[in-house]
């Protein structure tokens, strides 16, 4: 009988620590684009398998060029991880939240439905809002918007949700920015007056 004992430990930490590298992104921690849509495809078919809401938020920073043209490209990279912060802050444990590209991130709220979501989008706005940054002895805010959509047929894939979170997204910016859009909801003024009081 011959045993043989190998200590897989150092291969088994150094495999763990590039699967991290693969689907972290470096600058928030958060799940990196390629794992965020892994991620997000494979809650969307549970949700469609046991019948659970199924919500996505686009959230995009206004205005981050100028952010970085007025206080440079480090301090708009502290903008942004700090901005994850506050987003991750707000969402459940369970909750997916991605970078998914320069200041862009995207959410899935598992167990919300299109009001949750709103209200969770709503939330995000007015924290961020309120985060006060300092420059040079002067203290500011920064402003995000917001498209919320949800998944609605059964042949609905990531990519069609997102299209629509996207156009929800498109059109805050038009609206003037800091403001969040359900696409294909209920006007926002109905929502207020049906959640206002928990905002
Ligand atoms: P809008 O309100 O319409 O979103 O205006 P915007 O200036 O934010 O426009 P847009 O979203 O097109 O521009 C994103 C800018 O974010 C472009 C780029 O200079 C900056 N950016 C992208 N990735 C990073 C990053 O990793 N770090 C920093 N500091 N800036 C980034
Ligand atoms: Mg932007
Ligand atoms: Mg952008």
């Amino acid at each position: 009988i011959f045993v043989a004992i190998v200590d897989v430990t150092e291969r088994h930490t150094a495999r763990l620590e590039l699967e991290r590298l693969a689907t972290t992104d470096s600058l928030t921690g958060l799940f990196n684009r390629r794992h965020f849509l892994l991620a997000a495809g494979r809650e969307l078919k549970r949700s469609m398998r046991y019948e659970l809401p199924y919500t996505m938020l686009m959230l995009d920073l206004d205005h981050f060029k100028r952010v970085n043209d007025t206080y440079g490209h480090s301090f708009g990279d502290n903008v942004i991880r700090r901005f994850a912060e506050v987003a991750r802050g707000c969402l459940r444990d369970e909750d997916l939240l991605g970078r998914i590209g320069g200041e862009e991130f995207c959410a899935v709220l598992v167990s919300s439905g299109q009001d949750g979501g709103y209200l969770v989008a709503e939330r995000i706005r007015k924290r961020w809002q309120e985060e006060a940054f300092e420059f040079q002895g002067a203290r500011f805010n920064f402003t995000v918007s917001i498209g919320v959509a949800c998944q609605t047929r059964d042949s609905e894939t990531v990519e069609s949700i997102m299209e629509r979170a996207d156009a929800g997204l498109y059109s805050a910016k038009r609206a003037g920015r800091n403001c969040v859009i359900v696409h294909g909801g209920e006007r926002v003024e109905e929502l207020l007056a049906r959640h206002g009081h928990l905002l």
